[in-house]
């Protein structure tokens, strides 16, 4: 694959394409690394006695996927930057128009510069797409906004939606966040606690279980006992015989201590070994809250719904903690009535995640410990 890296490497590769160039595309693709974009340029070609038409491959735009996973924010797709500077340059140096049907996302639906006539605008972001022929999809619409219209019926009609469980240490005020999993059964001590949660929950909106002494103490003797179990059968993992060497430095691995006794682990590759390791380290936990007296804090949700969940972080989020009612009415004009976005505004005060004063909405300490 040839890589367009610059202006140069694209000028270039136009030039390379002889005749005169009339369209230069930028289209978008993916793989399993992620979305890259594609050039084409559409030339015309004068001999003699003819003149032809042709379309030529200069290459992609990649930037990678590494970047935006570290960000974990929004996709700011720095592809579609570099294509819009890079198209508008090349249409000044050579008066060629520049297609790119969806310059603000990526989008493998929208047509090339031939198939033009083939696409529908998006009734919903006005973007050229080649309509859809799966039946369980809607034809009028780009995929996008598809899953953006589903999402939005979510909150629409208040489907439930009690996703994400947040852990903490706790000590008087200090709060120190230990685990996240979107199910109580993804944390990674679940299993040693599952008993005392149980028992403890209330079921209110939002559902805080405390664990502190004697119980730490107790999760404590369970946690050794299963990492006795474990390193009983504990086997150190040694390359077979006819490993390649070239791959060996892949393969991590790191040492832990538990009564003593070091244990070499392989990371990723050796379920055995992960167990182990999750359970040094959920021990680790545990014995730092005994040693500083900090009791675990788990929060629920418990009756939440999407609607619930999207106005919370619209106030959290957006407004940085405090919001207009009018501006969430705003936000969410089209799929909320005013009387919809007060009343989820009321249970959210109940639950204790927002008061209300006057026209004037707030987050509180619950929610950023929720969210
Ligand atoms: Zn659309």
């Amino acid at each position: 694959m040839n890589s367009i890296t610059s202006f140069e490497t694209l000028d270039k590769a136009i030039r390379l394409a002889g005749g005169k160039p009339t369209v230069l595309e930028a289209l978008w693709d993916g793989d399993t690394s992620g979305w890259y974009l594609y050039l084409n340029i559409h030339v015309i070609i004068k001999k003699l006695f003819t003149i032809k038409k042709e379309v030529k491959y200069l290459g992609t735009i990649s930037v990678g996927g590494d970047i935006r996973l570290f960000n974990g924010t929004v996709p700011p797709w720095p592809e579609a930057e570099l294509a819009k500077e890079w198209g508008k340059m090349a249409n000044e140096k050579y008066g060629l128009m520049f297609y790119f049907p969806s310059d603000k996302e990526p989008d493998s639906d929208c047509p090339g510069w031939e198939q033009r006539h083939l696409a529908i605008q998006c009734a919903d972001c006005a973007k050229m797409v080649i309509p859809t022929n799966s039946p369980y999809l809607p034809k009028e619409i780009c995929y996008g906004c598809h899953l953006k219209r589903k999402f939005n019926d979510k909150i629409k009609n208040a489907e439930p939606y009690d996703d994400g469980i947040n852990m903490y240490m706790v000590k008087n005020e200090e709060y120190n966040h230990i685990g996240y999993s979107s199910s109580f059964d993804g944390l990674p001590i679940a299993v040693f606690i599952d008993d005392i949660v149980q028992a403890r929950r209330e079921k209110g909106l939002v559902d805080i279980v405390t664990i502190d002494e004697p119980d730490i103490s107790i999760i404590k003797e369970k946690i050794e006992q299963a990492i006795d179990e474990k390193v009983a059968i504990y086997k150190s993992a040694e390359f077979p015989p006819d490993f390649p060497e070239k791959f060996k430095s892949n393969i991590k691995r790191h040492t832990v201590e538990y009564n003593g006794n070091k244990f070499e682990l392989i990371e990723r590759l050796n379920e055995e070994h992960s167990k182990i390791d999750r359970l040094v380290r959920a021990l680790e936990m545990v014995d730092k809250a005994i040693s500083g007296n900090y009791s675990f804090k788990i929060f629920f949700k418990n009756g939440f719904t999407y609607r619930d969940d999207a106005v919370l972080r619209f106030v959290h989020f957006a407004g940085n903690g405090s919001s207009s009612l009018a501006s969430i009415v705003q936000q969410y004009t089209v799929i909320l009535t005013e009387t919809e976005v007060r009343d989820t505004v009321l249970k959210m005060e109940k639950a204790g995640c927002l008061t209300l004063d006057g026209e004037i909405v707030q987050t509180t300490d619950v929610t950023k410990k929720l969210l």
